[in-house]
């Protein structure tokens, strides 16, 4: 392109469209496929977009597709800051539970919190989303994961029915997908229709997770038709109230939803339970932490389903026995369930763990207790160096925070004890709110973080003299319920799980044996090597895991197998046998592309390139142009979306950011998925895969072009741009392209 071109298509891209939408009504739909659209025959549907309006043919969910980080790109428009539907922080286990909203509405029908966890977060880091472009008066939201205040009133009794239900029922209906159950989806409708009235409100939207919830549970199409036709209907009264509404005539009516799913009548969906398999041997013998209880568990003990931090003790651990409430060593999030993201305790922080528990037991062999110290002496001295330093960045970072909570304080001092009716109808009361909320997490940050640093400060202060009978105990020097720093790639390969079988043993020359003395797990081998036995249907795997991705100093590193790796870094380069050294470097065998490589793009039909083009570097977009209609459609960005890095923001911020990252994303093979809590027979979504990363976009109304599909592919990423450019405010600085072809 030459200049002059280029010049002239950035301004066209910037310039407003002709001004005709005044109004948005966005109706976000979770885990809607377009073929479930294409394979039903829904009139409303077909009459408003496909016929009267404009259809996005590729449109994909980029990164997971996962509901909370997919509606958070959708929402925002802006670089991924939630990477899962639940996070924890690695020192303190603080959970972020981005889809538990019972607990959210509770507090705050009290007056206690005010937005949705993932909200506080995007606020914390500046993140505004599509609806904070409209004053208070000019927006109407409904619930949703990204829920910014509570429309309190309208919902409470609704909310009372729904809680009230038998809590196994309760279960079938939320914990499988999003669903809210009639009521509250009636209650929403009849809210969103009553808003279409008030010219002063320019934005709207509404959520449903009905089809996502029923696909989940169910492969066969007559229920699945029965939802879609419902929504169908739903549609049609929208568009029907829209047209009699005060601002028909500018009106834009989006469908848009946040991911797909590989639902098919053809195959029954199978589970594997990975809480199962890191309790197992073969997985370690974790003690291992997730955001719910097993769905079994609780159905059998009728516990509550909506804790976030449940921890399930392995019956043989390595060591740690009967230790599991404070020493949890894995956290799973295996929502969305076609992958599962996965963290670690510290590697090093494990190795010093056994080595205190073999030492205090006092049971050890006079010789092997001498060599033992200095071997835990000689790691601590290793470790104590990066470990200070972090302790002295972290001590610098909290100190950061002193100005800011010591305004919060006086702030939330001044705060009024009660509200006029203008002070509520301009919602200052919920501000005031955000600021109390925004202070207490800041001041429980600050004590949690200020212990682990206190507790990891003792281990490294430790010394031979020590280990004199009675002199410490355990939880002093290690943290509890903490997974301590991340690990590093040469950890997850040579992972410490436990003593080695015959304890802790000598060389034939009398030194600490470091090999035979503790028990190792390569992740990468292990994962793999999961299969089952009596798989019955042939377009099922026998094995779970298609591959498990990490970011590397070389790349992202996608491993199938020894023989079957790629390293993508704007290339897909094929390489096998890849070790990560203690030093932090690489070794690996570059391969020539073939078959059997993740993603498979070499065998795919679809590639829109020659297979040696992957070899070379590439955009972004040319990846996508490249490869969307294969099996894997928009992997390549959805894995450095997922697992890239985020600069942005001050350095408490990316420290925080960095403590919600896991040390492994396993990527389930196709129709496999890990949802512990109830495997879903009817399909899955999660993954890269096409079928599950195709999203729906249509819009209709003022000024769209009817009949008209855009063949182009998109992501998320050019959702809130082309939404804000329909509005004639274009936003300059949002990284996602806005969408062409919606001009007529
Ligand atoms: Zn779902």
């Amino acid at each position: 392109m030459s200049q002059a071109i280029r010049v002239a298509v950035l301004l066209l891209a910037a310039l407003p469209l002709a001004a005709e939408t005044s109004r948005v009504v966005v109706l976000k739909i979770d885990g809607l496929p377009p073929a479930a659209l294409a394979a039903n025959r829904l009139p409303n549907i077909e009459r408003i977009f496909t016929r009267g309006g404009t259809t996005l043919d590729n449109f994909y969910a980029r990164g997971l597709s996962l509901s909370a980080p997919s509606w958070s790109l959708l929402d925002t428009g802006r670089p991924l800051e939630i990477r899962g539907n639940v996070e924890y922080d690695r020192y303190t286990l603080r959970p972020f539970d981005y889809l538990n909203f019972v607990p959210f509405y509770f507090s705050a029908g009290a007056g206690g919190r005010v937005d949705m966890r993932g909200v506080e977060l995007l606020d914390e880091l500046g993140v505004p989303l599509l609806l904070d472009r409209f004053a208070i008066k000019e927006r109407h939201q409904a619930f949703q994961l990204l829920q910014r205040g509570v429309r309190w009133d309208t919902l409470k009794s609704a909310l009372k029915r729904f809680v009230a239900k038998a809590p196994g029922e309760l279960l079938d209906e939320w914990i499988v997908g999003m669903s809210l159950g009639d009521s509250l989806n009636k209650q929403y409708e009849h809210d969103l229709l009553l808003a279409l009235k008030d010219p002063k409100i320019r934005y709207l939207d509404y959520f449903n997770g009905e089809y996502d919830h029923v696909a989940h549970l169910t492969n066969d199409p007559v229920s699945q038709r029965h939802q879609l036709e419902e929504l169908d209907a739903f549609i049609g009264r929208v568009w029907t109230a829209i047209q009699q509404s005060p601002l028909a005539s500018t009106t834009s009516l989006i469908l848009v939803s946040d991911h797909g799913m590989n639902t098919n009548a053809a195959v029954i969906s199978q589970g594997d339970n990975f809480v199962d398999w890191f309790n197992s041997k073969a997985g370690g013998a974790h003690h291992v932490l997730t955001n719910r209880h097993p769905l079994s568990e609780f159905k059998v003990r009728g516990l509550d389903p909506f804790v976030s931090t449940v921890i399930t003790p392995a019956t043989q651990p390595g060591y740690l026995n009967g230790q599991g409430d404070q020493y949890p060593t894995v956290m799973l999030d295996l929502d969305g369930n076609e992958r599962a993201s996965i963290g670690l305790r510290n590697n090093t922080l494990n190795t010093l763990h056994i080595f205190l528990d073999q030492l205090t037991r006092r049971t050890l062999p006079g010789a092997t207790r001498a060599a033992a110290i200095d071997a835990f002496m000689a790691e601590l001295e290793n470790t104590r160096g990066p470990w200070m330093q972090d302790l002295a960045d972290l001590d610098r970072q909290l100190k950061s925070l002193e100005p800011q909570i010591a305004g919060l304080r006086r702030t939330v001092a001044a705060q009024p004890k009660k509200w006029t009716k203008e002070q509520i109808a301009q919602e200052l009361h919920r501000s005031a709110n955000r600021d109390s909320r925004k202070l207490a997490l800041l001041e429980e940050d600050r004590r949690d973080y200020t212990a682990y640093a206190a507790t990891i400060t003792r281990l490294l202060k430790l010394t031979p003299a020590d280990f004199d009978p009675g002199k410490f105990k355990l939880t002093e020097v290690i943290p509890a319920r903490s997974l301590g720093p991340s690990n590093t790639l040469w950890d997850l390969q040579n992972y410490v799980t436990g003593p080695g079988p015959q304890g802790f043993v000598l060389t034939p020359d009398g030194k600490f044996d470091w090999e035979r003395s503790f028990t190792r797990v390569n992740y990468f081998e292990a994962l793999h090597n999961i299969a089952v036995r009596n798989n019955v249907q042939s377009a099922v795997s026998a094995r779970p895991v298609d591959f498990v991705a990490v970011n590397t100093r070389d790349g992202i590193w996608l491993y199938h197998d020894e023989e079957h790796q790629v390293l993508l870094n704007g290339t897909y380069q094929p390489v096998a046998h890849l070790r990560a050294n203690p030093d932090g470097t690489l070794t690996y065998e570059k391969r020539p592309l073939g078959p059997g490589l993740p993603l498979a793009y070499f065998e795919d039909p679809n590639l829109a390139v020659p297979p040696d083009w992957l070899l070379q570097s590439h955009t972004d977009q040319e990846w996508l142009a490249a490869t969307h209609k294969t099996r894997s459609s928009n992997a390549i960005t959805g894995l450095a979306t997922q697992l890239g890095e985020n600069t942005s923001g001050t350095e408490y911020q990316q420290r925080q950011r960095a403590l919600r990252r896991t040390d492994l994303l396993v990527v389930a093979s196709d129709h496999w998925n890990f949802n512990v809590r109830g495997f879903n027979p009817g399909g899955n979504h999660g993954s890269f895969l096409r079928s599950s990363t195709h999203s729906v976009l249509m819009f209709a109304g003022a000024g769209i072009p009817e009949g008209r599909h855009i063949p182009e592919p998109y992501d998320s990423l050019s959702f809130v741009p082309t939404v804000l450019n329909l509005l004639g405010r274009p936003e300059p600085g949002l990284p996602g392209p806005v969408i062409m072809g919606l001009i007529p």
